[in-house]
């Protein structure tokens, strides 16, 4: 299995990488407005037609494949949100960055990349970049003016699962199930980060919207790191105690949860902004991404019923009068964390899922039922009911 993840780390590009940068940015703008004309978003039919286009440009000339890629990545996503019904203006590169899969090289602490003829930049790569190098195969390099990507990839075999890691996800906690204890992450903290955010923008009361705009921009990206930042905890634990117990880790697949908190939809709009900055999916990737490079396996199970059934005697369990986060069981006679329930009932499913895989037992037949001819049988998945 090969996984794949990137380091980023930070530096301040020269004067070469800036001009090298900017005649990158100008051919995948080149190559857009070719795509627009004729219409064609395939790399294939695109580099058969166009690659001699681009001759003019003074350029490292595996960068020519590279611009003409991005080119057709962003002419296809254009093609893709038409597709729905948006209709987008027409793509345009304003921010410099540089891509390649080609011609680079890493000698110890430097990245060597080519800039032209016979010519290369080193670049330092710091301390933490690295050490993530050693023992994994880098393939790709993406520079902006302060920041350096290098996409690594490392061939892993998936551990043999002992046990399973269920875990839950919700607004203010998340909560996982091992096969011994069952932990909560609070993450009020997310809420209150987002929250303050919020109000800081719409205290705002310059009425100038580029200065607006600019601070707004700020604050979100100090927002998206801060909370990043906590999740990285979350999922580190998490990540690290699956490695320690040898076990899988069992998620929610949450689909279309942000259809469910639209305008119109009879919520509050401060109920709907909390639930639509849920932070759900970023914690997801991190999970994914870190446990794929241990060879930890990820699986995700049905979130239906999974916070109304009893997790010790599998009944159909009530919500406390009093608590709205408490539930109750009447056979068991206990009640019950609902986030603890969920958990422990994703864990099950994982359990019995993916290590006991259950299905009916009974061979689907269908026809011949004529007692005089010959019974063929055969395995039919349309009717999977016994027939008398
Ligand atoms: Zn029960």
């Amino acid at each position: 299995m090969n996984a794949v993840k990137s380091v980023k780390q930070d530096h301040c590009a020269n004067s070469e990488l800036m001009y090298v940068m900017e005649v990158f940015c100008q051919m995948i703008n080149h190559c857009i407005g070719l795509g627009l004309q004729n219409d064609i978003t395939s790399l294939k039919k695109f580099s058969a037609m166009f690659y001699h286009e681009l001759d003019g440009y003074q350029i490292y000339s595996r960068y020519k494949l590279n611009a003409i890629s991005q080119a057709c990545r962003i002419l296809s996503i254009r093609k893709r949100a038409m597709k729905k019904g948006i209709i987008p203006a027409s793509p345009f590169v304003r921010k410099l960055f540089l891509i390649s899969c080609y011609g680079f090289k890493i000698n110890g602490r430097f990245l060597t990349i080519p800039v032209g003829d016979r010519k290369y930049v080193n670049i330092v790569l710091n301390h933490h970049t690295a050490t993530k190098l050693t023992g994994a195969e880098p393939r790709a390099f993406i520079i902006t003016p302060n920041s350096l990507s290098i996409c690594i990839r490392k061939e892993v075999q998936e551990v043999v699962a002992e046990s399973v890691i269920g875990i839950d996800r919700n607004l203010r906690n998340v909560t996982i199930s091992t096969q011994n204890e069952t932990i909560m992450y609070r993450t009020e903290k997310l809420l209150s980060i987002k929250e303050n955010t919020t109000h800081v923008v719409a205290s705002f009361k310059r009425n100038d919207r580029r200065v607006k705009k600019f601070y707004q921009k700020r604050l979100g990206n100090r927002r998206a790191r801060r909370v990043r930042q906590l999740l990285h905890k979350i999922s580190k634990d998490i990540v690290s105690r699956a490695i320690q117990s040898k076990s899988m880790i069992v998620l929610e697949d949450i689909k279309g949860i942000r259809k469910l908190y639209r305008k119109g939809n009879g919520q509050g709009k401060n109920y709907r902004r909390k639930l639509n900055s849920w932070s759900f999916y970023e914690l997801q990737r991190q999970i994914q991404y870190k446990s794929e490079w241990e060879g930890i396996p990820v699986r995700f199970v049905d979130p239906k019923c999974t916070s109304q059934l009893c997790p010790i005697c599998g009944n159909r369990i009530q919500g406390g009068r009093f608590h709205s986060r408490k539930l109750w069981c009447g056979n068991c006679e206990r009640l019950m964390d609902r986030d603890v329930v969920a958990a422990m009932n994703i864990s099950y499913k994982g359990w019995s899922g993916f290590f006991h895989p259950r299905g009916l037992s009974v061979e689907a037949m269908r026809g011949n039922v004529d007692k005089l001819k010959p019974l063929i049988l055969r395995a039919d998945g349309s009717n999977l009911q016994i027939k008398k």
